[in-house]
């Protein structure tokens, strides 16, 4: 299917951007506020590396289910990168969005996903959360926003949920 990943199924990056789209079209006229999550997995060339790459495939099959089962119907789900997957949450504030992000964040770091008869690999992942500032806002301001939480939170050692704020934007134009 040209709109879903072959491999985990999901919605590739230009269905699910062109969702995202008309999801924030919808929610301007109706005045709701939504949020984005940005869910990079941590050390997955480690992974490929450790296990082999078709182990990795595995694992982001694994991790995209837990994700879509963890959200639900009305939000969009896309696999926008090898091992970044990006969720949009409509009628969502950044209080909600990032419970929900620790959430997922645990159900990951608990799926230990089966790559063979015996061996289960541990898999985290760090997660940006960043919410519509104002009513101009595209999708993709909001994403690069959630990246540079998603960058945060991995500085600050992964495993980790992280929200966008304006002083992080300060600070990564401050370096
Ligand atoms: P970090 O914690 O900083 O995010 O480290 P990382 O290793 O996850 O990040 P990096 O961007 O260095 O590596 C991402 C890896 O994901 C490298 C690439 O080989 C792997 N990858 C990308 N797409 C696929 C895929 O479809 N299948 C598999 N098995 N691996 C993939
Ligand atoms: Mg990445
Ligand atoms: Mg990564």
């Amino acid at each position: 299917m040209a709109t879903h990943d072959p491999l985990t199924g999901v919605l590739n990056a230009r269905a699910y951007y062109a969702t995202c789209d008309q999801l924030i079209e919808l929610a301007k006229r109706q005045g709701t506020p939504y949020t984005v999550l940005f869910v990079d997995l941590d050390h997955f060339k480690s992974i490929n590396d450790t296990y082999g790459h078709a182990a990795g495939d595995l694992v982001l099959q694994a991790v995209a289910s837990a994700l879509q089962q963890g959200i639900r119907a009305s939000d969009a789900l896309g696999r926008i990168g090898g091992e970044e997957f990006s969720i949009f949450l409509p009628h969502t504030d950044l209080d909600s969005a990032s419970r929900l992000a620790e959430t997922l964040r645990q159900t990951i770091q608990n799926l230990m996903p089966a790559i063979g008869a015996e061996q289960h690999i541990r898999i985290t992942a760090s997660i940006g959360v960043a919410r519509n500032q104002h009513n101009a806002q595209t999708m993709l301001a909001i994403q690069q926003q959630a990246d540079q939480a998603m960058y945060l939170a991995k500085s600050q050692g992964r495993n980790r949920v992280s929200c966008f704020t304006e002083d992080h934007a300060g600070l990564q134009t401050a370096h």
